[in-house]
């Protein structure tokens, strides 16, 4: 489609689902070499097969350190190079409430949702500074930008997400490597609609955010933000978070001062 991301090469984890599929779809067609990084093989087999030798699959669960360092060397020993680092594979984690939050369930979502992307950062500044250029993005959460809007353990992960990234971006930017985070809103994907019940419904997600918000996303919205972030069209935006959620997070969904339903009251002119 385009050449936005032409000669550059990326990992992206969960990419067999959602978001991560959706960004290796957009990535490759923007001329980017990625490896699909996942824990759900036959999917994300199937989507490397789909994008021909614009992809290699390989088998990675972000908990794991060595996987995390095998994904990128896989980008190497292919394609020589590694420049964007996508830290994105997650899950809703633990939920209910803080007081009876089982501790070993918040450990496991504290370690998917942001040890993960603590061993991204890590290993892909390992390559991309002797590069003396890369650009490392992580998935956080309207969740990890205003409170109240996900489960106690996600919030904390995607809300060190935006921190991480700043820090990261501070290290980093004066050697060429770039670091910035996506807070995208609902959008419908396995992980919503396993949050809000059925996980193969997701129309009646899609179909929610309509309701509520005047329009529903697509996966492809937060993956052609990750385009963006990716390409040297952003080389000057560093440690930044880009909400992407149709406004839902400055106005909590209401637009109750500035509706023709509101009264009108005149301003005193003094
Ligand atoms: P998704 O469709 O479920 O995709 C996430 C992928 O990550 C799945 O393939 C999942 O596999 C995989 N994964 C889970 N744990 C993993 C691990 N330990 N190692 C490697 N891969 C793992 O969900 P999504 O909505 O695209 O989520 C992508 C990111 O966006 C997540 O970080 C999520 O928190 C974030 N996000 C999503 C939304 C939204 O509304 N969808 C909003 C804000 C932020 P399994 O299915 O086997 O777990």
């Amino acid at each position: 489609m385009g050449d936005r991301l032409q000669g550059k090469t990326a990992v992206i984890t969960g990419a067999s689902s959602g978001i991560g599929a959706a960004s290796a779809r957009r990535f490759a067609e923007e001329g980017a070499n990625v490896v699909v990084a996942d824990v759900q093989t036959d999917l994300g087999k199937a989507i490397a097969g789909e994008l021909g030798d614009a992809a290699r699959f390989i088998e990675c669960d972000v908990t794991d350190e060595a996987a995390i360092v095998a994904a990128i060397q896989l980008a190497i020993d292919t394609w020589g190079r590694l420049d964007v680092m996508f830290n994105n594979a997650g899950v809703v984690g633990a939920v209910g409430p803080i007081a009876e939050t089982d501790s070993e369930s918040w450990r496991r979502s504290i370690d998917i949702l942001l040890h993960s992307v603590f061993y991204g950062c890590k290993h892909a500044a390992r390559v991309m500074v002797p590069q003396g250029s890369g650009s490392i993005i992580s998935t956080s959460s309207i969740a990890g930008v205003i409170g109240g809007l996900g489960p106690h353990g996600y919030t904390a992960a995607k809300t060190a997400v935006v921190g991480l990234t700043k820090s990261v971006a501070s290290e980093l930017g004066p050697k060429g490597v770039r670091c910035n985070a996506i807070a995208p809103g609902t959008v419908p994907t396995a992980l919503t609609a396993a949050m809000l019940g059925d996980v193969n419904d997701l129309e009646s997600v899609a179909e929610q955010s309509r309701q509520r918000y005047g329009r529903s996303s697509d996966a492809v919205d937060i993956a052609n933000a990750a385009v963006y972030l990716a390409s040297d069209e952003a080389a000057y935006v560093n440690g930044h978070t880009l909400v992407v959620d149709y406004g839902r997070s400055i106005n909590g969904g209401s637009a109750r001062f500035a509706s023709s339903e509101s009264k009108m009251v005149g301003i005193p002119d003094h």
